[in-house]
């Protein structure tokens, strides 16, 4: 399959790694000219599981769209949240009328920001479990395992998730259909919409912030704000899956003692955070409905608060 990853950055470089590594065609469409630079120069130098590869992939900024002679099956956005707009904007040329486009990001209501560019059958919103990290301009870490779950936007069209799923598979990247997607999102969004915020402005691992005596109160009182506003779309979930989800994160011997991924943005990489695309979108979703959510609304204004202390733009 022609598979263009829009967004090379961590997750983006390890999915195309591996699609690359199963003989689909991947080329890779990023913003970060250091990071085009070095996977041109050198190829996209990757510790896999413990074992250093160089693959070399296609790579072009995204301002540079018409070198790419290219008509892509598939698009698989990588870009953060807040990149999403500007990716779309500057990849739409290659789109064509059969183009199916993927959206892994994390966080909510990215298919409102798609929708503008990708007819809505085209369109599979996924969420996944695989994990990367980025070492510097062209360097990742691909460690463990993970699984993708993706569910295509029009009704009837399985077939065209069906091909997506079969040809991530043939990657080894683990993908199966879901019939609620916007379920798994919100749930997925709700241990971000926690961990992520509330480690982030108190400076504290996940573990850490499980052993106080005001977690569980915080906790409930984000969760019910997600669910107020899945409700009001009618998006099915079950807080207390939801509870101990989030609660199992505690967890010294699975992930307590990591720092969310918002926290090695803004604290360690002094970058933009993608708090509007989860607490954020429940605020403005809630300001639609007439809910009131205020939790999360003070968590994304603490946020923002701390980028701006942190001089981040
Ligand atoms: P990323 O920050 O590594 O990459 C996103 C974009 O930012 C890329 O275009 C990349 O080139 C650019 N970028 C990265 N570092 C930069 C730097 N120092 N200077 C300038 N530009 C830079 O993001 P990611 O971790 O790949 O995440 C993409 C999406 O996937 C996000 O929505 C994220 O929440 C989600 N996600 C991430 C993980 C993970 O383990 N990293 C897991 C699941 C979902």
């Amino acid at each position: 399959m022609k598979i263009i990853i829009a967004g090379a950055g961590a997750m983006g470089s390890r999915f195309g790694l591996m699609l690359h590594r199963a003989n689909h065609e991947v080329v890779f469409v990023d913003g970060w000219q250091d990071h085009i630079d070095e996977i041109n120069k050198n190829g996209l130098q990757a510790n896999f599981n413990g074992e250093e590869i160089v693959e070399n992939i296609p790579i072009y900024n995204q301002n540079e769209i018409s070198k790419i002679n290219y008509s892509a099956d598939l698009v698989i956005l990588f870009t953060k949240a807040m990149q999403l707009d500007n990716m779309l904007q500057s990849i739409s040329n290659l789109l064509h009328e059969r183009t199916k486009v993927l959206c892994l990001l994390n966080g909510i209501g990215h298919e409102d920001t798609i929708e503008k560019y990708v007819p809505y059958d085209n369109i599979l919103l996924g969420n996944t479990m695989w994990t990367s990290g980025i070492e510097g301009p062209g360097k990742v870490k691909l460690f463990g395992d993970g699984s993708v779950d993706l569910q295509n936007l029009g009704v009837g069209q399985k077939q065209i998730a069906n091909e997506v799923i079969e040809a991530l598979n043939q990657a080894g990247l683990n993908a199966q259909y879901s019939s609620n997607i916007l379920s798994s999102i919100y749930k997925k969004a709700c241990v971000n919409g926690t961990m992520n915020g509330l480690c982030t402005i108190l400076d504290c691992n996940i573990a850490d912030f499980g052993k106080t005596s005001y977690e569980d109160r915080i906790i409930n009182q984000i969760v019910d704000e997600f669910i107020a506003i899945a409700d009001a779309q009618n998006i099915p979930l079950n807080k207390d899956e939801i509870l101990d989800q989030i609660k199992s994160s505690y967890n010294l011997e699975t992930i307590g003692l990591h720092y969310p991924s918002m926290y090695q943005d803004l604290i360690i990489n002094h970058r933009l955070t993608e708090i509007d695309y989860i607490n954020g979108v429940i605020v403005r979703k809630g300001e639609q409905y007439q809910i009131a959510t205020p939790y999360c609304t003070f968590l994304t204004e603490l946020i923002h608060t701390k980028e701006e202390l942190l001089g981040v733009k």
